[in-house]
Parts: C-alpha cells; sequence; structure tokens
C-alpha cells in the first residue's frame, strides 16, 4: 500500500514505513492511503466467528503489506493487544469499551501499534531513534507507555508542570527506563514550542534521530479500525444485523478509522459523530461549510478541538453526499453530559466517563428525535476512557468509581521528572 498527502494526490506516494516514520508529508498533509482495501468475501463473513487478534491480522495486513511479513505482523498485534475490547450490553444499547488497556482510553491501542511498528522499521539501524513529544495530558501517557520497553527507541516527554492530572503526571513521568520526562516551567503551547524548535536545531540532528509521534500519525490510525471491525462483528454474532455505532468526537482520528473499517466491509450501518459544543463537523454536515474555529473548553476536554486534523483524511476520501449518508452529526452540550452520566449511572449502576457520555448523551437525542428506534438496533456508543479517569467531574455526580488494576498500578507509581524552564537552549542541553 502506497500513501500520500491529503493535500496533494499528485505528490509522490511513500511507503508505510516512511508515512509512519515521518508522521506528516512535506508539504504538511496527513498521508492517506491510496485506496481503502476491502475484506475478503471469506473472511467477512466468518468475521463474526473471529478472534480479536485475527480480525486485527487481516484488518491491518492490507495497510502494511509488503514491508511487514505476516509472521512479525502476527508478533506486534499480540504484543501490542494484550488487552480486549468487550462489547457490553447496557439498557438498549450497546458500549464498546476500549479503556481496557494500560493508561485506560482508546489511545492505547494506536500508540501501542505505532511503537511496535517503529522499533520493527527500525531493526537494522544502530543509532536509537529518540520521539520527542509534547503533551496536555493525554496524548503523552499513551505514547510513553506505548514505547515503554520497546527496542532501540527511546521516548522524552514535555509537559507543563502543575497543569496536568496526578494520574497523567504517573503515566508520563512514573516510567523510567527509555521514557524520560521534563515537567516544562511553561503551558502546553510552550511545550509544543520547545518540541518544534529541537527538531529544527541542526546540531541535535547530527546527535540523534529524531521523530514524533502525534496522533495525526497513520500508524496510530489504522490499528484503530480494528476494534470498530470486532466490535461489528460480535454485534452481528448476537443479532444477525449490522450495527450503528456512536463516536465521541475531536481530532477525528477515531471516526476516520470507523469510516476505515466500514469501507473494507465491517458490518456496519451508519455512524454518529458525537461532539461536545466544538461542533465544527456536526455543522458542516449540516449546512456543508466547513468553518474551523477557536476551540472552547468543556468537561470532556480530550474533545476541545474546533480545528480537526482528520478532516482533511475524511474529505480526501468521501464527498459531502457520501459522507452525509455514513454520518449524523450531534453536539451535546456539558449539562446535558453531566445529566447523562447521572441517569445513566442510577438507571443501570454504569459509569461513563464525560466523553463516553456524549455519545451516549447524542444516541439519546436521536432517539427523542425519532431517528432511532428500537428497529434500528443494534446501536452503540464508543466508550472511549475509564471514568475512573475523570473522577474530579463523574464522582460528584455517581459516587466513588471503582479503580481498575490498570491505574491503581499507576497511581503506586513515583513521579520522576526533570524540571525545566521554557527555554529552548535548556532543552538541547538536557537531551
Ligand atoms: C482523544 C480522545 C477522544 C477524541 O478522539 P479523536 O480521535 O481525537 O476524535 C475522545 N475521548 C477520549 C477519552 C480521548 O482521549
Amino acid at each position: 500500500m502506497r500513501y500520500y498527502s491529503a493535500r496533494n494526490k499528485n505528490e509522490q506516494a511513500v511507503a508505510f514505513a516512511q508515512a509512519a516514520l515521518t508522521g506528516l508529508a512535506p508539504d504538511g498533509g496527513l498521508f492517506v492511503p491510496e485506496t481503502l482495501p476491502e475484506y475478503p468475501q471469506a473472511v467477512k463473513t466468518s468475521l463474526p466467528a473471529m478472534s480479536f487478534h485475527d480480525i486485527a491480522f487481516e484488518t491491518i495486513k492490507p495497510f502494511v503489506q509488503g514491508e511487514i511479513p505476516d509472521a512479525v505482523l502476527e508478533d506486534i498485534i499480540h504484543d501490542a493487544f494484550n488487552f480486549d475490547a468487550p462489547l457490553a450490553a447496557v439498557g438498549d444499547r450497546y458500549v464498546l469499551e476500549l479503556f481496557h488497556g494500560p493508561t485506560a482510553a482508546f489511545k492505547d491501542f494506536g500508540a501501542r501499534f505505532m511503537a511496535r511498528a517503529f522499533s520493527y522499521f527500525r531493526r537494522n539501524e544502530d543509532k536509537p531513534l529518540r520521539i520527542l513529544v509534547a503533551t496536555s495530558g493525554d496524548t503523552g501517557g499513551a505514547v510513553a507507555d506505548g514505547f515503554f520497553g520497546v527496542d532501540g527507541i527511546s521516548v522524552t516527554v514535555l509537559y507543563p508542570t502543575g497543569r496536568v492530572s496526578p494520574i497523567q503526571e504517573r503515566q508520563i513521568a512514573g516510567l523510567g527506563k527509555n521514557v524520560s520526562a521534563f515537567a516544562v516551567e511553561g503551558s502546553f503551547d510552550d511545550c509544543q514550542r520547545l518540541v518544534k524548535a529541537a527538531f529544527a536545531d541542526e546540531g541535535l540532528k547530527k546527535r540523534m534521530v529524531l521523530s514524533s509521534a502525534n496522533s495525526i500519525n497513520i500508524a496510530r490510525l489504522i490499528p484503530q479500525t480494528v476494534y470498530y471491525a470486532t466490535g461489528a462483528a460480535r454485534a452481528m454474532a448476537e443479532t444477525g444485523k449490522p450495527a450503528i455505532f456512536c463516536v465521541p468526537s475531536g481530532n477525528f482520528g477515531n471516526l476516520t478509522a470507523g469510516l476505515y473499517a466500514h469501507e473494507m466491509g465491517a458490518p456496519i450501518r451508519h455512524f454518529v459523530a458525537a461532539t461536545n459544543i466544538n461542533k465544527t463537523v456536526p455543522d458542516y454536515l449540516e449546512n456543508g461549510v466547513y468553518e474551523p474555529r477557536a476551540s472552547l473548553p468543556t468537561i470532556s476536554n480530550a474533545m476541545d478541538v474546533g480545528a480537526p486534523s482528520n478532516f482533511e483524511r475524511m474529505t480526501v476520501h468521501w464527498s459531502l453526499k457520501q459522507l452525509c449518508e455514513t454520518l449524523t452529526g450531534v453536539s451535546i452540550s456539558d449539562e446535558t453530559t453531566r445529566e447523562t452520566i447521572k441517569s445513566v449511572h442510577s438507571r443501570y449502576g454504569r459509569f461513563l466517563d464525560p466523553h463516553t457520555a456524549v455519545g451516549w448523551a447524542a444516541l439519546d437525542a436521536l432517539k427523542f428525535a425519532g431517528k432511532i428506534t428500537s428497529a434500528d438496533a443494534p446501536f452503540g456508543t464508543l466508550a472511549t476512557a475509564h471514568p475512573a479517569k475523570f473522577a474530579e467531574i463523574v464522582e460528584p455526580l455517581t459516587g466513588a468509581i471503582p479503580v481498575p488494576p490498570s491505574l491503581q498500578k499507576v497511581m503506586d507509581r513515583d513521579v520522576s521528572a526533570e524540571t525545566i524552564p521554557a527555554d529552548v537552549s535548556a532543552l538541547i542541553e538536557s537531551l
């Protein structure tokens, strides 16, 4: 499979390894596959009976064919996806639980796969690869954990000191080994500025091979198609019908992966793009005008994106008309999100994190408008994070949340970060 820039189809296409290791095309565009593959008919019919790992193999294989041998791909899949994505039935719908990985959010699927793919692509290089990331909290934890203990790669995460939660700080700065952390005396924007300046520094380039690992990397997006195929296959096995999936969305990488799974032939009937009040994409689907804007802060803050990067990927593959056929946009307020967390807990004893609650509320809104009825089952929402990660928002509405073992382990770690001023030379000297 070849990959080209979403901004210019005529620019030279590159192999998966190059798209993954460089992250962005030279013109600044996101990489997209030149075609979206389709499952062979035999795979399509047997999906409902296949295991998570077998579905993962069939899903990722066409995207990396010729670059990652089958046996290596199998090893990467077993190692990266060492946790499940169960489909739970709650009330009238499904919840696809994507929070059973080490950082308790769906980003573990992408980050863990990407880390192992990078390690394979760098297997014959003697200089270690150094990943530099700036984080406002969540991405840094998933990337640090994804690369933790992976051969030939080290990770340095920059985070704004005092501005991440205690769990997030331990996920970033509690690992050690090949993961190091800098607590920057400044804001997230300062962290990003330092990383950009480090990438541009000629002296540093001579000393080490630098790469980034941010969320727009195609090697993070492709593995996310896997849980859509698996979730849909399991819903099909239980109900005999293709599913409607609601996706709590911010940068729209997750939803784009879902659209890929749909295009490949996973049994999915329709998607709901659920956003908080940052509703650039729902507005686009409604009136056909794409208007990126500044983001507004909400309680589902991993979705506070006003100019979603993956939008350019979506529009490369599909016209507005095609998107409208596959996708319904819904925007949900913080007030409704809170009410949803409360009512779902009191009705079903189920804790939803604020992002998942946006997805749940979006389905409710469509039911209320008569656009989804019980005849449309199966339908459900992706659960993008474990509620205990957002305890300070959820617990006042529900009472105490049982902490899962993965997060308990994180809380027991010691923080070990080097504090640096928001100054480029300080960073470069410390690397
Ligand atoms: C990143 C994130 C999202 C948004 O996903 P996108 O791929 O950016 O649309 C939603 N929920 C949680 C918990 C996240 O961490």
